[in-house]
């Protein structure tokens, strides 16, 4: 059900909200999509919900329609009397918040668990994904993230060893979540439509591995990764134990950062610990 609620191009006419390239906005239109985007979560019926950048309200729409009680951090004051209509069509559903979500804790907002659902711009998308995946308390109070990314950054987000893709990103997302590529859209769905394709990634907290401190294992995965072409014998001299540790493990320091398995970061980060 969508009370009383125009057509959003007509929202965005009569609100004068022409895309700012400097807030990174690419709107998404089509409700079907949307309610599609809004079920990767899961059922969100009576659940909390933080949505960061909700522009216009097209995805907070498709939220509250699946029932969800959303709490949304919006940077562009421009959106606020489009978001106010959202709120008044779904009394008591809907708390707009104007601000950088870069410079708001969202534990503050809630008292139990919520899903996070975004469509970020790229550099503001990546840099609260991380912050998201460092907290030192795990599991975390999100129940899971759902993001838009670059389908490029979504690939180096879920990717196995042995590719390309795999790296920092993919060790920090798998090491103690699962990650997935939940679904592709296509950069036509958007107003204006970006140069690159979308995919959005779903991510859940699994248990974190005994023993292993986030901050050793960073360290180990950006020096493996800092020089991956080269031999992790030498990628890891400068981390004080690594190379004895490899030993200790069985892993061959011949082997390049690539080649090692999540676990095997793991590993190494636990003798590190
Ligand atoms: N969610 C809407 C949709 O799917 O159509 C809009 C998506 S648009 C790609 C990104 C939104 O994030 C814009 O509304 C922009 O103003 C907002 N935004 C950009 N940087 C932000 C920040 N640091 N904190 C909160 N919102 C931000």
């Amino acid at each position: 059900m969508n009370p009383e609620l125009p057509p959003l191009r007509d929202v965005i006419a009569r609100h004068g909200l022409s895309a700012s390239k400097a807030l990174g906005q690419n709107f998404l239109f089509d409700e079907q999509l949307l309610d599609r985007i809004a079920a990767v979560p899961g059922s969100l019926d009576g659940h909390q919900v933080l949505e960061v950048g909700p522009g216009p309200g097209g995805l907070t729409r498709a939220l509250l329609r699946a029932g969800a009680q959303v709490t949304a951090i919006e940077m562009d004051r421009r959106c606020l009397p489009a978001l106010a209509e959202v709120e008044a069509a779904f009394p008591g559903k809907l708390t707009v918040i104007q601000g950088d979500a870069l410079k708001i804790d969202p534990a503050s907002l809630f008292d139990g668990p919520y899903a996070i659902v975004a469509n970020l711009p790229y550099n503001v998308g990546t840099a609260l994904f991380t912050g998201w995946l460092t907290g030192e308390s795990w599991p975390p109070q999100w129940s899971s993230l759902t993001l838009m990314f670059q389908e490029e950054v979504a690939r180096r987000i879920v990717a196995e060893p042995d590719t390309g893709a795999y790296g920092r990103l993919a060790v920090l997302a798998q090491w103690r979540s699962r990650a997935r590529l939940a679904m592709k859209v296509h950069r036509s769905a958007f107003t204006p439509p970006p140069k690159v394709m979308s995919a959005i990634v779903h991510v859940e907290p699994a248990e974190a591995p005994d023993g292993v401190s986030m901050r050793v294992l960073e360290r180990v995965t950006e020096a493996a990764f800092g020089q991956r072409r080269k031999m992790l014998r030498q990628s890891l001299k400068g981390v004080s134990g690594a190379i004895a540790a490899l030993e200790t493990l069985g892993i061959d320091p011949q082997r390049r950062a690539e080649t090692l398995s999540v676990a095997e970061f793991v590993a190494v980060a636990r003798l590190l610990s």
